[in-house]
């Protein structure tokens, strides 16, 4: 399809620096082709060109001073990808790593991961370099009262709702609220992710990993298959890891090993999470405690700088970071027998990789539908919030899996009508896009 390769072409040429947005939008492009034989007047509304551009980009400096005195210079970014069907929604993260090319890419997977969740949010991301590992909880408060110093004129409970990611959790989502509370001097649902005391929902924080089980499981259902019994292997120990591996344990699996950057812990009779709740959400301290611990199972092994997907298994479930899973490593999961991946993290598999999946008939979910649970319980919370309601634990979780449910039920009969079978990549994408493009066709064009 000429206009597809066209609009891939000049978005590589103008964003030849942007090397994660370019993966994810050749990834998400190069699915949608289908899409434009069956709707011409897309093309005509120049429909691709807009979509690829951001609304609006905002990048600024945040200057902090350290526990010592010393002044720190990071930068903040919050991208306003698309608005078309409602306020932008996307999380913040806080990384090293963090450069306008990876906000782009993740902003990009945020429009349709929204737009597949069925409710009525818009896409947009942000964060800064800064990096809260191994500072102190008043060095992270002034730096987010910074950070949230400039962002606070751009964000609104209609405008554009940020949430946690990466680096950012509860205690950096209380320091922004209060910051933005303070200046704008309103207290409302601006950011998501709130403590309970404040505003926050139940199973939110659970939401991302809770929602990958739940998809999961809906996908294996028609394949006559569950977590009963399997081995699963779970990259990451941070939020999504630790509520997917909690989740997939109680619904009988045998998680048998989880990571951090730094190293793998690895036990066939299945990891104790108690022991990693214990080290990352409390001491935010390294995987590799995991043996110090009173351990009483007493048969892991930690493996340093090697790659968590070298063990054996019949799920796995990325939830670190982006760009995780090379094709070698896709490789090793098909030659050890694994059937079936489903990601947590965003864009953990490469566009390689993912081939190797679809060649290899694993079933593959896509993590912007199969982590679309977090985002979909954020806009349950602004729902409980603007409302002055409290839901219970067990009404937010029945929301959120019947949402989970209803994402896969969409991308498995959207792939079908296109004449792509099982290939998730296909449903997810142009089930996120069609919703968004009818909505951009029917404002015009802006
Ligand atoms: P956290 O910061 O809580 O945890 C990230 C985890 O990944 C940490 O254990 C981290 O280890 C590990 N990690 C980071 N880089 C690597 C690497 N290169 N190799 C191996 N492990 C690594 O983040 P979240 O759990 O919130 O997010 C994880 C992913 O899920 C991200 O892609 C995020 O965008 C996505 N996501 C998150 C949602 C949420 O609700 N939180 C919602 C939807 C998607 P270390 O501590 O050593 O850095």
């Amino acid at each position: 399809m000429a206009y597809v390769d066209d609009i891939l072409n000049d978005l590589k040429k103008k964003n030849s620096y942007e090397t994660e947005f370019i993966e994810a939008a050749t990834e998400i492009l190069g699915s949608i082709r289908p899409v434009f034989d069956a709707h011409p007047e897309y093309e005509k509304n120049f429909l691709l060109e807009r979509f690829i551009e951001p609304e609006r980009v905002i990048m600024f400096r945040v200057p902090w001073v350290d526990d010592k005195g010393d002044v720190h210079i990071n930068r903040g970014y919050r991208v306003q990808f698309n608005s078309a069907i409602g306020p932008y929604k996307g999380g913040l993260r806080f990384h090293p790593t963090v450069n306008l090319s990876v906000l782009k890419f993740l902003a990009f997977e945020q429009i349709l991961k929204n737009s597949l969740t069925g409710m009525s949010i818009g896409g947009g991301k942000g964060g800064s370099d800064f990096n809260p590992k191994g500072r102190s909880d008043g060095e992270v408060m002034r730096f987010c009262q910074s950070f949230m110093s400039e962002l606070h004129k751009y964000i609104g409970p209609d405008t554009d709702i940020p949430a946690g990611d990466m680096g950012v959790g509860g205690r950096e989502v209380g320091y922004l609220f209060g910051e933005y509370k303070r200046l704008a001097n309103i207290h409302v649902a601006v950011l998501t992710g709130a403590g309970l005391e404040f505003g926050g929902s139940l199973v939110r924080k659970e939401a991302t990993g809770y929602g990958l089980v739940y998809i999961t499981q809906e996908a294996l259902k028609p394949r006559g298959e569950s977590f009963k019994g399997k081995d699963v292997v779970i990259s990451g120990s941070g939020n999504v890891a630790i509520y997917a591996a909690e989740k997939a344990i109680s619904v009988g699996a045998n998680v048998i090993a989880m990571c951090d950057s730094q190293g793998y812990i690895h036990d066939e009779n299945g990891v104790d999470l108690s022991i990693i709740k214990e080290i990352k959400e409390l001491k935010r301290g390294r995987i590799s405690e995991y043996l110090d611990h009173d351990n009483k199972k007493k048969s892991a092994e930690y493996v340093e700088h090697d790659i968590i997907w070298n063990v054996d298994c019949d799920i796995a479930l990325p939830c670190a970071t982006q760009n995780e899973l090379s094709e070698e490593s896709a490789k090793i999961l098909v030659k050890n027998g694994t059937k079936f991946v489903a990601e947590g993290a965003n864009m953990p598999s490469t566009n390689d990789a993912i081939d190797v999946f679809l060649k290899n008939d694993v079933m593959y979910l896509p993590g912007k539908a199969a982590n679309a649970g977090g985002v979909a319980t954020s806009a349950l919370e602004m729902a409980q919030r603007s409302s002055r309601l409290t839901w219970t634990f067990e009404e937010v979780d029945n929301r959120l899996k019947k949402i989970m449910e209803n994402i896969y039920i969409n991308i498995d009969k959207t792939a079908r009508e296109y004449g792509h079978e099982n290939n998730y990549v296909v449903g997810a994408n142009i089930a996120g896009f069609v919703k968004v493009a009818n909505a951009m066709i029917a404002q015009g064009i802006v």
